[in-house]
C-alpha cells in the first residue's frame, strides 16, 4: 500500500484507526510527542484483538495505522493485528523509529513483522538521526524494498527553510528515487494533530477551516478511543465528551462508527472547524484573546450554543449533505493538497513521488 493512497484515505471518515499499541520507546529523541520511555504502559493485546475482530467486511477501516511509543518493541502484536485486520480485508500500515536499525539489522520478527503489514514508515529527522544513523536506516529500507515491502519516511524540520529538510530529502530521492516516499512535516509545540492543527490557528475565524484530524479514530495505550489524534486527547490529559468514541473493551467498530459519523458536534468540527463554529455561536472572535484551534475545540462541550447550532445543521440528510461536500471539495487536491494543508506545503510533492516519475535508483 502506497503512502498517496493512505493519505487519500485521510479525510475520509472511518476510513482509518490509528492505535497506539504502547507508549514505550528505547530512544529518547528531543522532540517526541509522546515523551515516551522504556517504562510506559502496553495496550492490552487481548482487548486490541478483539476490537479489530469485531471489523466485518461490510463494516470496517481501511487501513489501520500502528504507532506508539515505538510499535515494533512488540512486532508479534503488529503481525497478529495485521493478520486480524486483513480477514476483513482491513490494511495495516507501522510507524516505526526503526530503534533496531542500529548497524543496518533488519532483526527476523521485525521482518517478519514488514512482510505482515501492508505498509512500513519510519520516523527520520535530526533528532531522531542523534538515535540512529541516516546510513543505518538507509541500510534497512533498501532490505525492506528488496523484499517487496512498501516504504515511506516521515521526516520533520523546524520549518520550510530549514536547511535539514532540503538536505535530506535531496539525500533520500538521490538514493531511492520515488521507491520511498516521504510525509514532510514541521515540528510544533506538542502533539501531532495539535501540531497539524495550529497550522491553521492563524486562519480567519470567520472562513471555514475544517478539522480533517477528527475523521479516523484513535485508540490509546489504555484502551479509550478517541475523535482525533490531538495529542492532549490521546494522553487523556484532556478528555471532552464530545471527543469521546467509547473504549476497546466493550465497544465494536459498528458502535464506534456510528457515533463518529453521527454526532452532529463532530460532524460540523468536520465541516466546518471549531473556530469558525464558536464564531457563529458568538457572532465575533476577539483578535489575539482566543484559545488556539484545538483548545477551542475541546471548550465547545461548554458552549450549549454550539451544541444546538451542530444539532441545527450537523443532523440528519442535510448535516450529511454538508460534510460530503465539504469532504469532496478538500479531497479533489488529493494526497498532496492535504500535506500542503497539514503538513510541510513546501515538501508535499514528495509524499507522492509516482506522480513525478521518478526512477528507483536503489540497488
Ligand atoms: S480541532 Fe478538535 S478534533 Fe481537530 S485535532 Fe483539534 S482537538 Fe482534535
Amino acid at each position: 500500500m502506497h503512502l498517496a493512497d493512505i493519505m487519500a484515505l485521510r479525510r475520509q471518515v472511518c476510513a482509518g484507526l490509528l492505535v497506539t499499541t504502547t507508549d514505550r520507546c528505547p530512544l529518547s529523541c528531543a522532540h517526541c510527542s509522546s515523551a515516551s520511555t522504556l517504562r510506559g504502559k502496553d495496550i492490552e493485546s487481548d482487548q486490541l484483538l478483539r476490537f479489530v475482530g469485531s471489523f466485518t467486511a461490510g463494516e470496517r477501516p481501511d487501513v489501520v495505522m500502528l504507532t506508539g511509543g515505538e510499535p515494533l518493541m512488540r512486532p508479534d502484536l503488529v503481525c497478529a493485528v495485521a493478520r486480524e485486520a486483513r480477514t476483513a480485508g482491513t490494511r495495516t500500515a507501522v510507524l516505526t523509529g526503526a530503534f533496531f536499525a542500529r548497524g543496518g539489522r533488519l532483526p527476523a520478527p521485525v521482518r517478519e513483522a514488514a512482510r505482515t503489514v501492508d505498509h512500513f514508515s519510519i520516523s527520520l529527522d535530526a533528532y531522531h538521526e542523534r538515535e540512529v544513523s541516516r546510513a543505518d536506516v538507509f541500510a534497512v529500507l533498501k532490505l525492506l524494498l528488496k523484499q517487496g515491502t512498501d516504504t515511506s519516511l516521515h521526516i520533520v524540520g523546524t520549518g520550510p527553510d530549514d536547511s535539514y529538510l532540503e538536505e535530506v530529502t535531496t539525500a533520500v530521492s538521490g538514493t531511492f528515487g520515488a521507491d520511498v516516499p516521504m510525509l514532510v512535516s514541521e515540528v510544533r509545540p506538542i502533539g501531532r494533530a495539535r501540531g497539524w492543527a495550529l497550522a491553521l490557528a492563524d486562519a480567519d475565524a470567520g472562513r471555514a477551516t475544517p478539522c480533517a484530524m477528527a475523521a479516523w479514530p484513535v485508540v490509546s495505550v489504555d484502551g479509550r478511543i478517541s475523535a482525533c489524534c490531538n495529542q492532549d486527547v490521546v494522553d487523556g490529559r484532556s478528555t471532552p465528551d464530545h471527543l469521546a468514541l467509547g473504549h476497546i473493551a466493550t465497544d465494536g467498530w459498528a458502535a464506534v462508527h456510528e457515533r463518529a459519523r453521527t454526532r452532529p458536534l463532530l460532524r460540523v468540527i468536520r465541516t466546518v472547524g471549531p473556530l469558525h463554529l464558536t464564531a457563529r455561536v458568538r457572532g465575533e472572535l476577539v483578535p489575539g484573546s482566543e484559545p488556539d484551534y484545538c483548545t477551542s475545540c475541546h471548550r465547545l462541550g461548554d458552549e450549549p450554543a454550539a451544541a444546538n447550532w451542530a444539532s441545527r445543521i450537523g443532523t440528519g440528510p442535510v448535516g450529511e449533505l454538508l460534510e460530503r461536500t465539504a469532504i469532496e471539495q478538500r479531497a479533489s487536491t488529493g494526497p498532496v493538497g492535504l500535506v500542503t494543508e497539514y503538513g510541510s506545503s513546501r515538501y508535499a510533492h514528495l509524499v507522492d513521488g509516482r506522480a513525478a516519475g521518478t526512477g528507483a535508483t536503489q540497488p
